[in-house]
């Protein structure tokens, strides 16, 4: 009886040393699923739900090994990238480490009292690593998922920052790499593609044109598209952006967010990142609103919003937030879901307004961005000021892009030095003109 029992408990031992060597190894995602009727797939590179309903994918995770590997513990002594939540994250091996992610949480204290808010925080990720857009996290997880699944040359359709990041990253881990975006992009998006030395094609078309031109490229050359065959992969990369917010404000989630939509999945995806630790244990369960920010000259969704609609009717875009300028976006549905389920909001604004947030959250905060993050400042105080964000409410506006990239928005909208000869008589009476004009 006695030896029979040690036995068992022997075996039991060896039982959970097996299932807890195996839990501390191997990946945590399990395949893809089909995000509308569920039907699961395999982990390759594929997006569409193509044996059933052409719903978009997935990715599965055991979500009990996740818990029993993670705490916030082992993520504080993590790395200060998006590593940090690898776990969290659809790769099987080492990942392209360019440092990507882990970008300031700013307390905007100038900016709060301007709009009347009492608690207001920036995500800023202008200063993300290495391309200075949150794009720089979809394509470190996209093109780690590439490299694993076997793909020599990576490609993507781009609004101007995925161009950046998917040529940068390439680059680093030695992958071909052949890039397309609209051909009226601003100078700041082309260079800091050309400079990686990828196949760059600028195709006279708009991005949805693009878009479709590259699901043709993607089916009949067989590359890693990052926003295409890999999206289920690339997608995923957003959701640290949720999980670097609740770190930072000290293991607890905000009362509202207000972040830039373009396809809708950056927005989405910091909602599954707060679900994620919520479900793990790792931040207490609150109800946070979502608040979604558009273009006028390219408001799909806030569109569909404002009239109550749950499909989106595409746009054809004219803005200068050209890197949300997506007239067909594939997640709009999903992000109006989000906003009315959390008593969140969708609005636009003009271009007129995006240059008055870009100089705005310059002016009190000292962060230059660009014109997505100029967007989501204007849809920030037009928020306020119709009383859909409550002052009292910890507020974080995600911050997605730099301004240097895009100086043509601003350049005819602010200041001119004086120019002046290297003596001092010169400088006094430019100084006393500075002086007159800060005063007038
Ligand atoms: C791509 C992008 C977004 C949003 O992209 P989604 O398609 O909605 O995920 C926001 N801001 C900037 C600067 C971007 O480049
Ligand atoms: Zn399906």
């Amino acid at each position: 009886m006695q030896t029979a029992l040690l036995a068992s408990t022997h075996l039991n031992d060896v039982i959970v040393t097996a299932t807890l060597s195996l839990s501390t190894a191997g990946p945590t995602f399990t395949g893809l699923r089909c995000k509308e009727c569920g039907q699961p797939y395999e982990a390759g590179a594929r997006h569409v739900c193509e044996d059933v309903c052409f719903g978009p994918l997935e990715v599965v995770y055991d979500y009990e090994a996740i818990k029993s590997r993670v705490s916030r513990a082992t993520i504080e002594a993590g790395p200060a990238s998006i590593w940090r939540y690898r776990e969290f994250l659809p790769i099987a091996g080492d990942p392209i480490d360019v440092g990507t992610g882990f970008t300031p949480l700013l307390k905007a204290n100038n900016l709060a009292k301007r709009l009347g808010l009492k608690s207001l925080y920036i995500k800023n990720d202008g200063v993300n690593m290495p391309t200075l857009s949150f794009k720089d996290r979809v394509v470190s997880v996209a093109l780690t998922r590439a490299r694993e699944l076997g793909f020599k040359t990576v490609s993507c359709a781009s609004t101007g920052n995925l161009a950046n990041s998917t040529a940068a990253i390439a680059a680093h881990a030695g992958l071909d790499c052949c890039v397309f975006i609209p051909s009226d992009l601003e100078l700041g998006k082309v260079l800091g593609t050309l400079i990686y030395n990828p196949t760059l094609m600028a195709v006279k078309g708009n991005y949805d044109q693009v878009n479709r031109l590259c699901s043709e490229v993607a089916n009949t050359y067989g590359w890693g598209f990052v926003n295409i065959n890999l999206r289920p992969y690339y997608s995923e990369g957003s959701k640290t952006l949720g999980y670097e917010v609740i770190e930072q404000l000290g293991w607890e989630l905000p009362d509202h967010i207000v972040a830039p939509l373009a396809s809708g999945s950056l927005f989405t995806k910091i909602r599954k990142g707060f679900d994620e630790f919520i479900k793990c244990g790792l931040v207490d369960e609150k109800a946070v609103r979502f608040s979604g920010a558009q273009a006028e000259g390219c408001n799909p969704i806030a569109t569909a919003f404002r009239e109550g609609r749950d499909f989106i009717t595409p746009v054809k875009p004219n803005t200068i937030a050209k890197s949300i300028a997506i007239g067909n976006p594939a997640d709009g549905p999903y992000a109006i879901d989000i906003a009315n389920r959390t008593g969140g909001n969708i609005t636009d604004v003009t271009d007129a307004e995006i240059i008055d947030g870009i100089k705005l959250l310059a002016e009190t905060e000292g962060v230059f961005t660009e014109t997505a993050g100029g967007t989501t400042i204007a849809v920030l105080k037009k928020l306020v000021e119709q009383g859909k964000i409550n002052p009292e409410e910890r507020t974080v506006a995600y911050i997605t892009g730099n301004g240097l990239k895009t100086t043509e928005a601003v350049v005819d909208h602010i200041g001119q030095p004086y120019t002046i000869e290297a003596q001092l008589d010169s400088f006094n009476a430019a100084w006393q003109q500075a002086q007159a004009a800060q005063a007038g």
